[in-house]
């Protein structure tokens, strides 16, 4: 397919940013710091002047899990669409230095643009955005289910449900209430737990370093790892010699910097990572060769969104060696209908299956979608 090309020019003719709601499947999901009921989604393409057009996605899970919301990535990507145009697409570094003279930060809105071009990329040449990253270490990628904020039978009952669908890993979420409920939790969950499938608890920053010393004090015959206990990077520092469990960074990890700063500083023993947080597939590739440089685990996954956003977190998750790998979760569990019934990325017994087609691998049905607003 790339043998079309040739000596011809690949440039951005057209950009095109979609807005979508997604509804969350059954009650809301519940967070220690928020719910949600529906995403707001945005999906951006990228059209070519060859014709092939590459997809995107970013969808933060609320306006409060992070500095990020979806009006906020629709503005952002407008304000630098104009920029964009002309450009070839295929020359990343090129097109992210262009993003970031257009418009500082705002990585999420950013990382859909940048995952349009390993779209196209991948059709241009062929190949699947996976194999351009690197290539696939497995076809076939743990996910791990995250069990709402809930009473302790309910959380147990669902913990025994999805260890029995295929799971291998489960994340708990924690936090927002008496850490004594939460201690309570974690003790029913491990009556129940078979001892092959690993448990992450996440508090989604909510803890006190007090509530995480605790907790870790309280359980510490049980092997679990915690993630993201406090709300700062210096609280997190601070509990690290005091806790008896690893802990993973999340909402911490803004940046590449952040992520060496964490790992230097012997706090992140692993990370479960974002893709739309730290830009896309572009910086995520950096971060994956950083933490096989480190042996820190990691998993690759987003807030929420659609097949699109699945799609780019199963490719670049493929490509992490599986010793380190901590899956990709994505939101298919928690939400309605697929962009591309034939190709979307569904849950299988609690495994992917990374898509066989070129680029992210994923043919979306557009009519689905809102009228864009469109720069050409
Ligand atoms: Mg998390």
């Amino acid at each position: 397919m790339s043998k079309i090309f040739v000596g011809y020019t690949v440039k951005i003719a057209e950009i095109h940013i979609y807005q979508h709601d997604l509804p969350v499947v059954g009650p809301a999901y519940k967070m220690s710091l928020s719910q949600v009921t529906k995403l707001d989604t945005t999906i951006v393409e990228v059209v070519t002047n060859t014709g092939i057009s590459g997809f995107g996605e970013t969808c933060p899970v609320g306006p409060t899990y992070q500095p990020a919301h979806a009006a906020g990535a629709r503005a952002a990507i407008a304000e630098i669409a104009p920029h964009l145009i002309g450009l070839e697409p295929l020359t990343i570094g090129t097109v992210q230095r262009r993003m970031h003279q257009a418009l500082a930060g705002h990585n999420y809105a950013k990382a859909a643009l940048d995952i349009a071009l390993w779209d196209i990329a991948g059709k241009v040449h062929g190949m699947r955005v996976c194999d351009l990253l690197g290539g696939a270490a497995r076809e076939r990628v743990q996910s791990y289910y995250a069990v709402g904020i809930d009473e302790p039978d309910e959380v147990a009952r669902v913990v025994r449900d999805k260890q029995g669908e295929g799971f291998v890993r489960l994340q708990i979420k924690v936090g927002g209430r008496n850490v004594a409920q939460d201690i309570e939790v974690v003790r029913k969950v491990f009556e129940v737990r078979d001892p092959a499938v690993s448990i992450t608890l996440d508090a989604n920053r909510a803890w006190t370093t007090r509530d995480a010393i605790q907790l870790s004090m309280a359980c510490s015959d049980l092997d679990f790892v915690m993630e993201q206990p406090c709300a700062t990077y210096d609280e997190v520092k601070s509990i690290k010699s005091l806790v008896r469990h690893p802990i993973y960074l999340d909402e911490n990890t803004v940046d590449l910097n952040m992520i060496m700063r964490s790992i230097y500083d012997g706090v992140a023993d692993g990370f479960s990572m974002k893709t739309t947080r730290v830009g896309g597939l572009t910086n995520m590739r950096t971060i994956r060769e950083i933490c096989q440089a480190t042996n820190r685990p990691l998993s690759c996954d987003d807030s929420w969104g659609g097949d699109i956003i699945a799609a780019a977190c199963l490719h670049i998750g493929a490509t992490v060696p599986p010793n380190l790998s901590e899956g990709v979760w994505i939101a298919d569990p928690y939400i309605e209908g697929n962009y591309d019934p034939e190709n979307g990325i569904r849950l299988k017994d609690g495994w992917l299956d990374v898509p066989k087609g070129p680029g992210l691998g994923i043919v979306p049905d557009k009519s689905l979608w809102s009228t864009p607003q469109s720069f050409a």
